[in-house]
C-alpha cells in the first residue's frame, strides 16, 4: 500500500481537544450550589451533538430539569474484563469577572494558553475525552475492555444533582465497571534531577482522596436580655467550642500514597525524609505542595458562623459551620474527636458527608497510565499521590468501583498549576491538551 502523505488521526483529535475545551468554557455553566446557576443542560447538548456526529449513542439523564449529565459506552474486545469508567464533570465554580484580567467566558487564546473558568477543572479533560472517544468512533477499532464515558452536572457541589443521581438511577449503565479515571492527577511537576542537576517532570498520579464531612456546630444557651449577667451564653459556648477545635492538633499520618510521593521525590531529588525532617522535601514540589500538605492529616476549618438578631438580646442559639477533610480510615476518630471537643452544650450535625477512598499504586491500569505517559514524556517520572478534595469517583465507588485521578498535562515549569484550580485567571496551556489527548489516545488503546 501507499503511503501518502495526510494528517495523521492523531491530529485531528489534538485539535479537536483544543477547540472542544474553548467551546464548552464558553457554555456558562456556573454552579452556586443552590441551584441558581446555569445549568449543565446546554453543555450536555453540546456534548450529545458531538457524540451523536461520530455515530455514537449517548444516554442525556437529568436529576432537576437543567442538570443535565451524558454517559455513552463503546463496546471493547473482551467483555470478559471488567470496563473502565473515563469521567469528567460538566460544571464549574463560578467566577467574578471584575477580578479576572480576560472574560472568564470568553476562553480566549493568549500566550499559548487558553483563558477561561473551566479551563484546568475540568474542561480540559472533558474536552481531552471526547476528542479521543470521537477518534476511537471514527476509527472502528476496539479497545481491549469496555469503555463508559461520562460527563456528569454537579461536581462542584458534591455532585448529588450529578454522578450521585446517576449512579442512583442508572447503575446498569456501569454494569462490570471495575475502575474509573478523572480529575486532579497527571500533571507535571518540575524537579531537579539528583544525577544531572537539571530539571526533571514528575507526574502526580492521584490514587487517593480524602474524606469530607461538613458539620454544623448549633451551640445552645439561655436567652435573655443583654444588660442581665448571664453564665450560659449560647454565644460564648460556641466561642469555645471553636477555639479548642481550632487549637487541636490533628497528628500526622502518612498514608501509603503520600509515603510514595515522598519516598519518590526523595529518591529523584537526591534528598531523604523523615517524619520530622519533611520541610525540605515539600519544598522541592514547588507550587504542588499546596496540595500536599493538606493530605498529612486530617483537617477542620470554621468557614460559617450564624447568631443573634439584635444588640440587646442575648441568643438563645449559635451556630458555626466546619469543613473537615480526613484521611482513609480517619472518619469515625474524626467526628468523635469533634463532638468531644465541642463539648456539652454545642450539638454536632453532620451537614454532608462522604469517603475518603485509596486506590492501590500498582496494577495493570496504573502500569496503562505510566506506560502511555512516559511514552509521550520518556524520562520523566509518575508518582502517586493524595488529594485533598474530592472528586466523583467517591459516588462511583458506590457500584466498587476504584478511582484514579489522571487528566494528563505536560505543564511549563514556571505555571502555578495548583492555584488555578478554582482560581482567578485559570488558564490551560495549549500544549498541554495536545499532550493529554495523545496520552488518552494511547491509554485507551493500551487500557
Ligand atoms: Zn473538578
Amino acid at each position: 500500500m501507499t503511503q501518502t502523505p495526510s494528517t495523521p488521526m492523531t491530529t485531528t483529535a489534538e485539535d479537536e481537544a483544543v477547540r472542544i475545551c474553548k467551546e464548552l468554557i464558553r457554555i456558562d455553566t456556573s454552579n452556586y450550589g443552590d441551584g441558581t446557576g446555569p445549568g449543565e443542560r446546554a453543555a450536555a447538548e453540546y456534548v450529545m451533538g458531538l457524540l451523536q456526529e461520530v455515530g455514537l449513542d449517548p444516554q442525556l439523564t437529568e436529576s432537576d430539569p437543567g442538570r443535565a449529565s451524558v454517559v455513552v459506552r463503546t463496546e471493547g474486545r473482551d467483555p470478559g474484563r471488567g470496563g473502565l469508567v473515563l469521567h469528567g464533570h460538566l460544571d464549574v465554580v463560578p467566577a467574578e469577572a471584575a477580578d479576572w484580567s480576560v472574560d472568564p467566558f470568553a476562553a480566549e487564546e493568549r500566550d499559548g494558553m487558553i483563558w477561561g473558568r473551566g479551563a484546568v477543572d475540568m474542561k480540559d479533560m472533558d474536552a481531552m475525552l471526547i476528542a479521543t472517544l470521537r477518534q476511537l468512533a471514527r476509527s472502528g477499532e476496539k479497545p481491549p475492555r469496555d469503555i463508559v464515558w461520562a460527563f456528569f452536572a454537579d461536581e462542584e457541589a458534591g455532585g448529588d444533582k450529578g454522578a450521585g443521581h446517576v449512579v442512583a438511577q442508572h447503575p446498569e449503565w456501569f454494569e462490570g465497571c471495575t475502575e474509573a479515571i478523572s480529575e486532579v492527577g497527571g500533571f507535571s511537576v518540575t524537579l531537579p534531577d539528583a544525577a544531572t542537576g537539571a530539571p526533571t517532570r514528575a507526574y502526580l498520579l492521584q490514587t487517593a482522596e480524602k474524606g469530607i464531612a461538613w458539620l454544623r456546630l448549633h451551640a445552645r444557651g439561655r436567652a435573655g436580655h443583654g444588660s442581665v449577667p448571664n453564665e450560659e451564653n449560647s454565644i460564648v459556648r460556641l466561642a469555645e467550642a471553636i477555639a479548642r477545635i481550632d487549637a487541636h492538633p490533628w497528628p500526622r499520618t502518612y498514608i501509603a500514597s503520600v509515603r510514595e510521593l515522598f519516598d519518590g521525590v526523595a529518591q529523584i531529588v537526591g534528598s531523604t525524609w523523615s517524619e520530622d525532617n519533611l520541610e525540605e522535601l515539600l519544598g522541592r514540589l514547588g507550587g504542588a505542595r499546596r496540595f500536599v500538605e493538606g493530605t498529612l492529616r486530617d483537617t477542620a476549618n470554621f468557614s460559617m458562623l450564624t447568631s443573634g438578631y439584635k444588640h440587646n438580646v442575648i441568643p438563645q442559639k449559635a451556630s458555626a459551620s466546619l469543613d473537615c477533610r480526613f484521611l482513609p480510615g480517619h472518619e469515625e476518630e474524626l467526628l468523635a474527636t469533634i463532638r468531644e471537643l465541642a463539648g456539652e452544650h454545642v450539638e454536632v450535625e453532620i451537614v454532608h458527608k462522604d469517603v475518603a477512598l485509596e486506590a492501590p499504586s500498582s496494577g495493570e491500569l496504573v502500569e496503562s497510565m505510566k506506560r502511555t505517559l512516559l511514552k509521550e514524556d520518556p524520562g520523566a517520572h509518575v508518582l502517586p499521590y493524595c488529594l485533598s478534595g474530592g472528586t466523583d469517583n467517591k459516588h462511583l465507588s458506590r457500584l466498587g468501583i476504584t478511582g484514579y485521578g489522571f487528566a494528563p498535562l505536560r505543564l511549563p515549569d514556571d505555571l502555578d498549576f495548583v492555584g488555578m484550580f478554582h482560581g482567578v485567571d485559570e488558564r490551560v496551556p495549549v500544549d498541554s491538551i495536545r499532550f493529554g489527548t495523545r496520552v488518552l489516545g494511547q491509554l485507551v488503546a493500551d487500557c
